[in-house]
This record gives structure tokens, C-alpha cells and sequence, in this order.
């Protein structure tokens, strides 16, 4: 498997201004390290406890992203090290994570996942909960975290016209939420499947798996 060509065919094909996430869940370190050796920096993982291994066993100047649903009870495990959490979808959460940031005297940065999809199996914010959310009086005095931007995932489908509207939807929210937090500068979509559309739309940050480390059982 060409896990470094693989890295470098997508960073050629992406202006230099948008940060490659390898999402990296489900696979063995090595894969990892190879990533790693060839100048990757940047992983997405989706399950605290592997995340929380593999940051252990990898070197540590890797960049840990969390894109994946969260627990609340499990923040504890990642909030010494996490990098960015792409996957907030309420405030409890937000309140936890600040909370765990304050114990390791930390601020963590955070992404709102706002639900763009038709499927009601993905999470994430609706408009009125995100905006609710943002103008919420204990948002505001959270202190151990830093909201720098969205996060959103499209339908699982063929139709592109539907995946481009999707992610047009969420960069408007993405637009909107400056109005509260004029500073957001990260807008977390694209996967493997329609990255070249979410970048086209505006996205900040894809998030690469299988077109990386090839397909996950
Ligand atoms: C697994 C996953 C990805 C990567 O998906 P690929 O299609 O393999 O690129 C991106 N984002 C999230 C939230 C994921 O869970």
C-alpha cells in the first residue's frame, strides 16, 4: 500500500491553504508511521481509547483530531493531549470538555458539528440549536476552550448537485457564526468520496481515510 503517494497525490491536488486531516481509525500504527515518515502530521481519529493508544505509542509532535462522536464521560481520556475536536454537537459536552481542559490547564479547540445531512442517523446541530448554542450566556464564559470553527458531513449518496448544496448549506452557517465569533477560521468537510466538492465550497479542513490507507473492513 502507497500510504506517502498516496498523501502527496491529494496534497497536490489541494490548494496549500486547506490542512489534510489522515483519518487513521481502525488502522495498525505502522500504517501511521508511514504517514508519519513522509512528512504527515496531522490524524483524525474516531474512538477515544484507540486515539489515546496510539498517541502513547506514536511520536509526539503528531496532531491529534478527534472526528468522531463523543462521550461525555470519556473526555477525561484525551483532554491532555487532543488537538482539535471536530465532532461537538451541545453544550453539555462543550461544558465537559472545558471542564477537562481546565484540569490540564489547557484550552482545547473545538468544532460545532452542525447536521447538514438528509439522514437522521448523522449527529449534529440543527440552524436553531447552533445559533442557541453560540448566543448562550454559558457559552459565553467558558474559558478552556476555543470554538474555531464548524464541522459537517454530507448525505451519503451519488447525487453530487445534493452533496454541493449540503455543504454550500453549511458554509453559510459557517458565515453566519462569524456574526457571534468573528475569529472561526476552520470549516471541517470533504471526505475521500467529495472532497474536490466541500473544497470548492469553502472547506478549511478535509478529512481523509480510505483514499489514504485504503478501505477499512
Ligand atoms: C471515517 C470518517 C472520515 C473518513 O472517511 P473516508 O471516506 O474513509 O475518507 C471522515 N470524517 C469522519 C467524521 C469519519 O468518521
Amino acid at each position: 500500500m502507497a500510504i506517502k503517494e498516496n498523501i502527496e497525490e491529494i496534497l497536490n491536488s489541494i490548494p496549500k491553504s486547506v490542512t489534510l486531516v489522515a483519518v487513521s481509525k481502525t488502522k495498525p500504527e505502522k500504517d501511521l508511521q508511514q504517514a508519519y515518515d513522509g512528512g504527515q502530521r496531522v490524524f483524525g481519529e474516531n474512538k477515544i481509547q484507540e486515539m489515546t493508544q496510539k498517541w502513547e505509542n506514536l511520536p509526539k509532535d503528531i496532531q491529534w483530531h478527534m472526528i468522531g462522536h463523543v462521550q461525555t464521560n470519556k473526555v477525561k481520556y484525551m483532554a491532555e493531549y487532543v488537538s482539535l475536536v471536530h465532532g461537538v454537537d451541545s453544550l453539555k459536552l462543550l461544558k465537559e470538555i472545558n471542564k477537562q481542559a481546565k484540569k490540564n490547564s489547557r484550552i482545547i479547540d473545538c468544532l460545532l458539528q452542525v447536521h447538514i445531512a438528509e439522514e437522521d442517523t448523522k449527529f449534529g446541530l440543527d440552524e436553531t440549536e447552533l445559533n442557541d448554542l453560540l448566543n448562550s450566556e454559558t457559552f459565553g464564559k467558558l474559558q478552556n476552550i476555543k470554538v474555531v470553527g464548524l464541522m459537517g458531513m454530507a448525505t451519503f449518496t451519488e447525487d453530487k448537485n445534493q452533496i454541493r448544496r449540503e455543504f454550500k448549506h453549511l458554509k453559510t452557517q459557517f458565515n453566519r457564526s462569524k456574526e457571534t465569533l468573528p475569529n472561526i477560521d476552520t470549516l471541517s468537510m470533504g471526505m475521500s468520496g467529495d472532497y474536490q466538492i466541500a473544497i470548492e465550497e469553502g472547506s478549511t479542513m478535509i478529512r481523509i481515510g480510505s483514499s489514504i490507507f485504503g478501505e477499512r473492513n
